[in-house]
């Protein structure tokens, strides 16, 4: 991430070198213009600063989403671990009991 009071440093087109866009107006190396070369840096931090802007939002709406989705879950085992889950667990018990029933009176049957 970009810090805002960081100086910006540009790239001189003519002798490639990186200076302080802020002191400089003309290169301190080949004296050749950074009026350009500043502009192209700060539209491209800019740009990049408002890239960080949409990522941060992305991510603070994929964690709300999440949360929600969180929400719901803790929603569902809370009500599961309470009288709808318990009806739920009574009932298996039951089915599980009522097979066993038929099962062994198929199994007296048999005999
Ligand atoms: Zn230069």
């Amino acid at each position: 991430m970009n810090d805002e009071n960081e100086k910006l440093k540009v790239c001189c087109e003519y002798c490639d070198s990186y200076v302080d866009a802020d002191d400089n107006e003309v290169c301190p190396n080949c004296g050749a213009p950074l009026r350009e070369a500043i502009i192209k840096a700060e539209t491209k931090r800019r740009l990049e600063k408002i890239d960080e802007e949409e990522k941060q939002r992305k991510i603070l709406q994929e964690e709300r989403e999440a949360k929600d989705r969180d929400d719901i879950f803790d929603l569902i085992k809370t009500v599961a671990g309470s009288a709808a889950g318990g009806a739920i667990a009574g009932g298996l018990a039951r089915a599980a009991g009522e097979f066993l029933k038929e099962d062994l009176k198929g199994a007296f049957k048999k005999k």
